[in-house]
């Protein structure tokens, strides 16, 4: 049996949300079909919390073996580096954290806030938190960049607010079954962040053609005024759809690019920073210079099929 003990920290829950939508496999056939055994979760759990303190316990003390370690949330180091705004127990969440990925064969960050820092990170920051192997987009948070687990393995980053259901379970499919992780320059897995938002979004059209919306609720592109980040995010969100139906743009909401790690942007969210016509972050690999002189003759290239798609009721 492969051990996972899954610990919530500075968090909303919506990672623990998240997986239960997973399909491919769900939650349920990632146990049963790779012998995980759940020695603990904080919502699925039904065991007395003294079971939870004596296990801790044991995995501490080396009684009880773990081989895979989630933590949910950030870390929270406040005030003045105890920890303590985060404690269980009278005990600081941030030792506790370091303690028990000490003794995991993996440690997984369950979203953007475990990898990263997140949502509690962002300026002003106030409960100074960061998160396990990054703090933001600098290398290192609670554990320093050269730390390894007993795999030999980084923290492997499931980035997300929340992370994908199928990122998570699959690459929970992927350690237990001992198969090797690439991990991309954030330690993400490459298999899930080798894509970005944009690949797959049913707006693409409109984008190549420079069709823009400048109100929520239409149909053409959100990048050019509504803040889409789908260009420069790396997240499976529309070539595996959410509950196999779904996504921010598909329902008009823009990608707010929280699979990065300097999430969220200290902005309007749902505005484009521009310089001029241009916006501010352009899509992944393109060059400033050719976008300017692309934009220009996208819009007047645009057939009237895609100009009239866009009055359509
Ligand atoms: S809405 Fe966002 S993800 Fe969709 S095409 Fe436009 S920029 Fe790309």
């Amino acid at each position: 049996m492969t051990t996972l003990c899954w610990i919530q920290t500075g968090a909303c829950g919506g990672d623990s949300l998240a997986i239960l939508s997973a399909q491919s496999p769900s939650f349920e056939q990632l146990l049963a079909n790779n012998g995980i055994e759940l020695l603990w979760h904080p919502s699925l759990s039904h065991r007395p919390m003294r079971h939870h303190d004596e296990l801790l316990e044991r995995i501490e003390n080396g009684e009880q073996r773990l081989d895979i370690l989630c933590i949910e949330g950030s870390i929270v180091t406040a005030p003045r580096g105890t920890g303590l705004y985060d404690s269980y127990r009278g005990r600081a969440k941030m030792a506790l954290v370091r303690n028990l990925a000490a003794r995991a064969g993996v440690v997984v960050a369950m979203g953007t806030c475990a990898a990263f820092g997140g949502v509690h990170a962002a300026p002003p920051n106030p409960s100074d938190c960061t998160g396990l192997q990054f703090d933001r987009t600098q290398p290192g948070g609670l554990l320093d960049a050269e730390w390894r687990s007993q795999r030999d393995l980084p923290v492997v980053n499931v980035a997300g607010c929340p992370a994908h259901p199928h990122a998570m379970t699959q690459t929970l499919a992927c350690l237990a079954a001992g198969l090797p992780l690439q991990l991309d320059e954030l330690n993400r897995p490459v298999m899930h962040f080798s894509t970005v938002v944009h690949q797959g979004c049913t707006r693409n059209e409109y984008h190549e053609y420079d069709i823009e919306e400048h109100q929520p609720g239409g149909r053409a592109c959100l990048f050019f005024n509504l803040g889409c980040q789908g260009p420069l995010t790396q997240a499976v969100c529309n070539s595996d759809l959410w509950n196999g139906v779904g996504s921010k743009t598909r329902a008009g909401v823009p990608c707010f690019g929280c699979t990065s790690p300097d999430f969220p942007h200290d902005n309007d969210l749902f505005r484009t920073e521009k310089i001029g016509e241009v916006p501010l972050r352009l899509p992944l690999g393109v060059e400033r210079p050719r976008y300017m002189a692309y934009k220009n003759l996208a819009r007047a290239a645009a057939p009237a099929r895609v100009r009239e798609k866009k009055m359509e009721p």
